[in-house]
């Protein structure tokens, strides 16, 4: 079952002090990176299966399903954890913010702040 986690950050803006955060993000055990990936691949071939009735266009896709599911179910199951957002006190504005962010975001991070604009780095330390 995937868990909720959170870990301590550093954000950085140009001259300003390094502000401390927080990153919470999901955490997917071995048993859901498996159930993710599986999900993946049998989409993919569903997928497969029923564009075999397209004419014409099923030269094209259903190959492309049937190769894409072992190659995004690879992917899925490499993901084993899912950033969600960061809490943090702007280093510029002073305002406490809540940064989104993308599954697949990597640390370090550029971004923006949501309230004022400017430019953030966030970063493990
Ligand atoms: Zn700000």
């Amino acid at each position: 079952m995937p868990t909720a986690d959170t870990q301590t950050i550093y954000v950085n803006a140009d001259d300003k002090p390094t502000r401390e955060g927080v990153l919470h993000f999901t955490r997917f055990s071995s048993g859901d990176r498996m159930t993710r990936s599986l999900k993946v691949l049998s989409g993919c071939w569903f997928a497969a299966g029923v564009t075999v009735f397209i004419p014409i266009a099923h030269f094209i896709l259903v190959p492309g399903f049937l190769i894409a599911g072992p190659v995004m179910a690879y992917f899925r199951y490499r993901v084993d954890r899912a950033n969600e957002n960061v809490a943090v006190q702007c280093p510029v504005c002073d305002e406490s913010v809540t940064i989104e962010m993308e599954a697949a975001d990597r640390l370090p991070l550029y971004t923006y702040c949501p309230k004022c604009n400017n430019s953030l780095q966030v970063a493990e330390n």
